[in-house]
């Protein structure tokens, strides 16, 4: 329990040192086969050291001690942001992104650099330049992905906290086969700035985390307006994790929609038996919202996905961020990339690009809707399990396909998490819960109360 651990730390109990040689010494025994890091950070315990001697002199933050593991698409001063990319083999990060500040200005210990799908392109944590994450909960399966080295890092008890980015379901894809608990903030609720982008109209960071308080915690820390993010917005940040989750009498929604989509139908079940118990235990109604458009999301994600990759890529052409991408990269990258080309001449245009961004204001409509007949809506994660590590799917729309339930609230700029709530066939399946932008209030009351229900069964 992280609420524990922050308590000891603060007492004095538990030096922070002591905590983060402890996960060193895990990932040096653990990480040979996991994989969850590309780097370690040398000066961790030296950094812990500092926060100890704040935490004495009684004016450490609210973090302190507590140690992160930062997906390899976000800059830490004198860390490797590879990407998990040939490209970026070499790229030493010269500032801190605009999230690292946060945490490292409330103590909090970057304790290193997980692994990912090469730029976030993937669903699996197989693309990584790198060689693929194990999942710790799963053996035998792919962890997720992009943020594969964060789920998997959380989840092998390997650090306290992670950093994910979800442009399409990144943080919630790997949260789901992981087991552990991510959130997906509303699009503009945290600073992009410092992340190495894949689609800048969509990204978002967040937190993973075993429970949902230390989730709340990062994300409290992490929010809030920067100005080197024009996107993100100046709006009060509650205390996440301060909020006693007095969850009842909500109006939830299920949609027959999801249900339609869901391939194995073992999961929807777990989830719509999940949310009766939910209905029953917190008093609060169920009900089917439609939203007859999600069918259409990940169709209009790749387009924008595919375009504003495309863009952003144009700066890693060899001459200041290492080598030129076309040359380095992977498959899957350099299928963007092309493809992102293509979508981008001027004759394309209105065929593929505008059309999609139709369909996101579509799709976002769907969701205002439906918000205003619920208070939140619970899905499944993905619509099924995640495959066997090394099993080499060679078609990308079958990979694509796994996020068709995460990109909507990217395309509506919701907010989104995942918490576990069982195991079909020994794999880890989360329940996502959608709540309405800049709601990420309810959203944590909510999956706390998940979390304790569930504990509780
Ligand atoms: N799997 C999706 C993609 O490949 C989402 C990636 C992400 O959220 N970073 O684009």
């Amino acid at each position: 329990m992280l609420k524990s651990k922050v308590r000891l730390l603060r007492s004095g109990e538990l030096a922070a040192a002591d905590n983060v040689n402890a996960f060193i010494d895990k990932i040096r025994k653990g990480d040979k086969s996991l994989h969850c890091f590309l780097d370690l950070n040398e000066g961790a315990v030296r950094d812990a050291e500092a926060v100890d001697a704040k935490l004495r002199e009684g004016r450490a933050g609210r973090l302190a001690g507590l140690a992160f593991a930062v997906k390899s698409n976000i800059n830490v001063r004198g860390l490797r942001a590879t990407c998990a990319s040939r490209t970026l083999e070499d790229y030493y990060a010269s500032f801190d992104a605009y999230v690292i500040s946060r945490i490292k200005s409330e103590d909090g210990i970057i304790i290193g650099m997980a692994n990912m799908d090469e730029f976030a392109c993937g669903v699996s944590g197989e693309s990584s330049a790198f060689g693929p994450t194990a999942n710790p909960a799963a053996p035998g399966f792919i962890p997720g992905g992009s943020s594969s080295g964060s789920a998997a890092a959380v989840a092998a008890g390997f650090c306290d906290v992670a950093l994910g980015s979800d442009t399409g379901g990144s943080i919630r894809n790997p949260a789901s086969h992981c087991g552990v608990v991510g959130i997906k903030p509303s699009y503009g609720r945290v600073s992009r700035f410092g992340l190495i982008d894949l689609s800048m109209s969509l990204d978002q960071i967040g937190p993973l985390c075993s429970d949902v308080f230390g989730a709340a915690l990062a994300l409290e820390v992490i929010s809030g307006q920067s100005r080197y993010d024009g996107v993100s917005v100046d709006a009060a940040v509650p205390s996440y994790s301060g909020l006693q989750p007095s969850v009842s009498k909500l109006r939830v929604g299920l949609s027959p929609d999801f249900e339609r989509l869901c391939t194995d139908g073992r999961i929807y079940r777990l989830v719509a038996d999940f949310a009766r118990m939910f209905s029953s235990s917190t008093g609060s109604g169920l009900a089917d919202v439609s939203l007859g458009y999600v069918d259409l999301a990940v169709q209009a994600y790749y387009p924008l996905v595919y375009v504003e990759f495309f863009s952003g890529t144009r700066r890693f052409d060899g001459t200041k961020y290492g080598r030129r991408i076309e040359e380095s990269c992977g498959e899957e990258v350099l299928r963007r990339i092309l493809g992102g080309r293509e979508i981008s001449k001027a004759e394309y245009h209105g065929a593929y690009y505008r059309k999609a961004l139709a369909a996101k204001g579509i799709i976002a409509d769907d969701f205002r809707r439906a918000f205003r007949e619920v208070d939140v809506i619970f899905a499944p994660t993905t619509p099924v399990l995640p495959h066997r590590l090394g099993a080499r799917i060679a078609d990308p729309k079958v990979l694509y396909a796994y996020d068709a339930f995460t990109i909507p609230a990217n395309l509506s700029g919701v907010c989104a998490g995942v918490v576990n709530i069982g195991r079909i066939d020994g794999v880890p399946v989360g329940l996502q819960v959608f709540a309405p932008a800049f709601r990420e209030d309810l959203l944590v009351a909510v999956l706390a109360e998940c979390e304790a229900l569930y504990g509780k069964r």
